[in-house]
């Protein structure tokens, strides 16, 4: 039996998350769930599931749910949530379904507690790569990928000699975007942003996958899960996002991991790991007509990509600065505030206006990423 503990168990992964428990009662137990505001969904999630304990981070709703709830799971309110959802000490693994840097301070200390990480929340290990993946090695944890393309990769470099890998290859489907004129990209709505193709995920990945502000985040994420340099990790564009990500091996060889877009596969890979069990989706068949496109990223219109090379590789603070003025600037975008086009103006001039940089810990992090925020606003008003 595997207990978890699901942070952001409301949302896109948490409820897929929730789901592929469901198809395995016998194998694992929620002990906690912690999401920010939706009282109506989580009320009904703690009746399902039981866990010892709950919790939402906005006070308020945290109040009504209080006045609501009867039942004997134990209820935690504000940030105190995030982290005793994080130490809680049945769990053993710990489901990082939060969005955004949120996520920091809850993974660090799941890692100081030794719960093994099951990692959607990609924006905390772009911001705190340095710091989250050395203090893995100092408690000895696993972080298992659940964003698709790195469980693909993870899977291709299963039993591989990593002497004999050349490079990763990370796909994108492109996004709702894709085939747009580079002035009409510009001027994307949010709703032409939310249209994705492939995918149904939450709004703020939604929007990073239009910009390929996502697929520059999975880069950075890519490097710190599996210590490859920027030189060695490519993108290319596959509109079907059928193959998940590839490895190129030195010989030439290049390994892919396929199978139809739905993260209950790789959230599931990340929860029975090292074994697999059945899962009841929709599973890719063969017996239809199945084409699949390969083309290089466009650059140039969606420069955001190139970007996240540069700060990743660069490393200390640029990628947490990327990475707090791009979710800044997505909500604004989200809210009707600047246009499409704006989000990566906003975070080159919150790049550009970065000062001395001091050493890579915890707190120096936090303050980072508040002041890239701050910044990030001042651009906008
Ligand atoms: P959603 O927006 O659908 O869900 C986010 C979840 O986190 C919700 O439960 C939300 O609660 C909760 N949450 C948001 N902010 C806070 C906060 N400050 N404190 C506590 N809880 C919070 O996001 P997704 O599920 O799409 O994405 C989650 C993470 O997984 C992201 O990092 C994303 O990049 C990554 N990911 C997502 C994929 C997908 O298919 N969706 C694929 C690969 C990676 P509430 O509902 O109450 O607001």
């Amino acid at each position: 039996m595997k207990y978890l503990s699901i942070i952001g168990s409301t949302g896109s992964i948490g409820t897929q998350t929730l789901d592929v428990v469901s198809q395995h009662p016998d194998q694992f137990k929620v002990v906690a769930l912690v999401a920010h505001h939706n009282i109506d969904l989580l009320e009904k999630q703690i009746k399902e599931y039981q866990p010892l304990i709950a919790g939402l981070v906005d006070e308020s709703a945290f109040k009504e749910l209080q006045g609501r709830y009867t039942g004997p799971t134990k209820l935690v309110g504000g940030k105190e949530a995030l982290i005793a959802a994080a130490t809680i000490q049945e769990a053993t693994m710990v489901v990082t379904a939060i969005v955004g840097a949120a996520g920091i301070e809850p993974t660090v200390e799941a890692i100081k507690k030794r719960k093994t990480i099951g990692l959607a929340n990609k924006e905390t290990l772009v911001a705190g790569g340095p710091l989250i993946t050395s203090l893995a090695k100092e408690y000895g944890v696993q972080i298992l990928p659940i964003d698709s393309e790195h469980s693909a990769i993870f899977q291709c470099l299963e039993g591989q000699n990593r002497e004999n890998v050349d490079s990763l290859i990370v796909t994108a489907s492109g996004g709702p975007l894709r085939t747009w004129d580079s002035d009409k990209i510009q001027t994307a709505t949010a709703a032409d942003c939310l249209r994705h193709p492939t995918w149904n995920m939450g709004n703020k990945i939604t929007i990073d996958s239009a910009s390929l502000f996502n697929k520059g985040l999975e880069v950075i994420e890519a490097h710190w899960l599996f210590g490859f340099d920027f030189d060695h990790i490519d993108v290319v564009v596959h509109p079907q996002s059928i193959v998940h990500s590839m490895i190129r091996m030195k010989d030439g060889a290049i390994l892919a991991q396929m199978g139809n877009p739905d993260m209950r596969e790789p959230i599931q890979y990340a929860l029975t790991y090292p074994k697999r069990e059945t899962l009841h989706m929709n599973h890719l068949d063969f017996s239809k007509v199945l084409q699949l496109e390969f083309l290089p990223p466009r650059y140039d219109d969606f420069p955001a990509l190139r970007l996240a090379y540069e700060v990743g590789r660069s490393s200390g603070f640029k990628p947490a600065v990327f990475n707090a003025a791009n979710e800044t600037a997505v909500y604004a975008f989200l809210d009707d505030k600047i246009a499409f086009g704006d989000i990566y103006k906003v975070v080159t001039s919150v790049l550009e206006s970065m000062g001395h940089e001091d050493d890579f810990t915890l707190d120096n992090l936090l303050a980072i990423d508040r002041w890239a925020r701050e910044k990030a606003t001042s651009l906008m008003v």
